[in-house]
């Protein structure tokens, strides 16, 4: 038997006809940039959340890139960013000319660390990214409080979140503004490039859209520069008929969860899930001394696993000027060492993740 780490193929089966007749409907109204299917999605994605705007863009980089632009963060401000992430959340600061100012990630949650944020502050710092990681919300009222103490933005990077939750409220909603990913393999994937902004600030909003479309309301009246990253209509199509069925796919990857975690809650450690918190599985990341040994054994028995993240950021050849050392950010140190990935998408079957436990169970 072969469990892949994520299966679009199956995904794709289980909605082909609904897919296919999206993306013959933008085909035959010539719908490819702008339009009703991007219309359509953004109202759908912002109902969905429950928040007033949300703007369609190019991808997930560049909706950090923009928030952060229609905030007004550029040379000379600081932004605190986890030590744990993908490069984008860091990217898009120094992509907007300022500094990303890393802080450390707790041990339990895996998310940006409250204490590790105050203690990044300075002067110039503007801004904060907590990333909703894996899809755990990061602790947002912790966060939250610090960031209006220092009169700092909050910047939500929910490119692994959609559907999480965090004492009711969704992930996306919290901060000023927040920004999704839809590449094809996040829990609400395209069939490409795509990405979200979303808020519910009305000027951030209009000012977003605008930098999107090279800083315009109207066809050649450009009242700024800005940059061009849209959604396309072909993308949101797809989203617009991959959303409907976000809920289910969310849940199965609660199930799976589950299941991962009762049978192998005495081999390695499991995923922490915060009081209140509704993970949404992203990623199921799990921690194992023998780690590397751990990869060895699933990829023989026919499993894909991953490591998110092998490198920390600060210790990324990109940041290499920044001089930071091993101790300067322990935690994620640490679990770069431990932490495997196992497979996790909506469409797995008992029959896989039983595989994977028992693969996981004979290695312990
Ligand atoms: C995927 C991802 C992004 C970037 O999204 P793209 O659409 O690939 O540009 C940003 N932040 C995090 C945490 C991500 O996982």
């Amino acid at each position: 038997m072969k469990v892949p780490f994520v299966d679009l193929k199956s995904q794709y089966l289980s909605i082909k006809s609904e897919i296919d007749a999206a993306i013959g409907g933008v085909l035959n109204d010539s719908g490819f940039i702008g339009g009703k299917h991007v219309e359509f999605f953004e109202k759908k994605f912002a109902d969905y959340l429950g928040i007033k705007h949300c703007v369609g863009v190019g991808n997930g980089t560049d909706a950090l890139f923009i928030a952060l632009k229609v905030l007004g963060i550029g040379a000379g401000d600081e932004v605190i960013v986890p030590a744990n992430s993908f490069i984008a959340t860091s990217e898009a600061v120094t992509l907007c000319g300022a500094k990303p100012v890393f802080a450390d990630c707790e041990s339990d949650t895996y998310n940006i660390s409250p204490a590790g944020v105050e203690k990044a502050i300075t002067k110039k710092t503007k801004a904060v990214i907590p990333v909703h990681l894996y899809g755990q919300p990061a602790r947002m009222d912790e966060i939250i409080a610090i960031a209006k103490a220092n009169k700092l933005w909050v910047v939500e990077d929910s490119a692994q979140a959609h559907g999480a939750e965090y004492k009711g409220k969704k992930a996306g909603t919290m901060g000023d503004i927040s920004c999704f990913s839809f590449f094809p393999s996040k829990n609400l994937g395209a069939y490409g490039d795509g990405g979200a902004i979303v808020t519910n600030d009305d000027e951030l909003a209009v000012k977003a859209r605008m930098f999107a479309n090279h800083g315009r309301k109207e066809k050649y009246n450009h009242e700024f520069e800005g940059t061009n990253s849209r959604l396309d209509g072909l993308q949101a199509a797809v989203l617009g008929v991959k959303i409907g069925h976000l809920e289910k796919w969310i849940n199965r990857r609660i199930e799976i969860a589950k299941l991962y975690g009762e049978e192998l809650g005495e081999s390695v450690i499991v995923p922490f899930v915060m009081d209140g918190a509704r993970h949404a599985y992203h990623l199921y990341v799990i921690q194992s001394q023998r780690r590397n040994e751990l990869i060895g054994h699933l990829k023989n028995d026919g499993i894909s696993a991953g490591i998110h993240y092998p490198i920390p950021l600060p210790f990324m050849d990109a940041y290499s000027s920044f001089g930071h050392l091993p101790e300067d950010f322990p935690v994620s140190n640490f679990l770069k060492d431990t932490i495997i990935s196992l497979p996790m998408h909506g469409s797995m079957t008992d029959e896989e993740a039983f595989y994977v436990i028992e693969s996981v169970k004979k290695f312990a």
